[in-house]
């Protein structure tokens, strides 16, 4: 007898699409090939409604990373439309929220069979969340190409440890940043790393996108641990620029206290 094969269940594929709101947000839309779909961080609801009505969508899910008005914005108008069910942190300052996710926690999307894996990342806001599966972060504020979020409500440290669990995931991870910050962020990261030829090409790169209308995101985690100041804050060329502010700067949190200081001035 010849056994049968048993086809193993295999996770649908995500296909990731950028919604473009306000002037430089990105809300994602996530979609299998099939009728639900998900996004990430709808600020604007318009836009997420005409994208939905274009392809012939339903809105099963939205998965906020923080509570900021430009992620959460369209979320009551898009559930009063769709019903569609809200994952976020737990945070009071987000309202209609179906479930709050934790550290380590794994979410199925509803409808969409997708899996994400939540990371607390505290730094941009205290609860600020992100979400990891199928090779992709979806990371809000916190970690943009060549950046990272301001520090609202986070210390250094908590930046520091929060960007140290991002850098630990694949290289091959698509960061998918809620921002197209990519060009200017590229302009001060220069700054601190003048001599840094993996950051001079995608600088490069970003200004002929950028020139052309294209986007910088998503950008692969490889790539960012070599060009992103923010996630070399142990590297002795960071660790030197951050001691021309402040001599006492050393390896870690206190560099990127002052590398980030720099930044909001810059
Ligand atoms: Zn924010
Ligand atoms: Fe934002």
């Amino acid at each position: 007898m010849v056994q049968p094969i048993v086809m193993e269940a295999s996770m649908p594929e995500v296909i990731v699409t950028a919604i473009p709101a306000f002037t430089d947000n990105y809300i994602w839309l996530l979609t299998t090939g099939a009728a639900e779909c998900a996004v990430v961080d709808p600020g604007d609801a318009k836009p997420v409604e005409r994208a939905l009505h274009r392809e012939g969508l339903e809105l099963a899910c939205i998965l906020l990373t923080h509570h900021h008005a430009d992620h959460v914005g369209g979320v009551s108008r898009l559930v009063a439309a769709t019903g569609a069910q809200v994952f976020g942190p737990h945070d009071d300052r987000i309202a209609g929220q179906t479930r709050s996710l934790h550290e380590g926690e794994r979410i199925e999307l509803p409808s969409l069979g997708l899996e994400f894996e939540v990371i607390e990342v505290p730094g941009h806001t205290s609860t600020h969340i992100a979400y990891y599966g199928h090779d992709c972060l979806f990371c809000g504020d916190t970690l943009f190409s060549v950046g990272c979020g301001r520090l609202f409500e986070g210390t250094p440290e908590q930046m520091q440890a929060s960007l140290d669990k991002l850098a630990a995931l694949p290289a091959d991870t698509q960061v998918f940043c809620a921002h197209e910050y990519t060009l200017s962020n590229c302009d001060f990261a220069l700054q601190v790393e003048p001599a840094n030829e993996a950051l001079q090409r995608r600088a490069s790169q970003v200004e002929a996108a950028r020139a052309a209308g294209r986007s910088t995101v998503p950008s692969l985690l490889g790539e960012e641990l070599s060009v992103n100041p923010f996630l070399r804050c142990r590297e002795p060329d960071v660790v030197r620029a951050a001691r021309r502010r402040n001599p006492e700067a050393q390896p870690g949190a206190s560099t990127l206290a002052e590398i980030r200081a720099w930044k909001d001035s810059f």
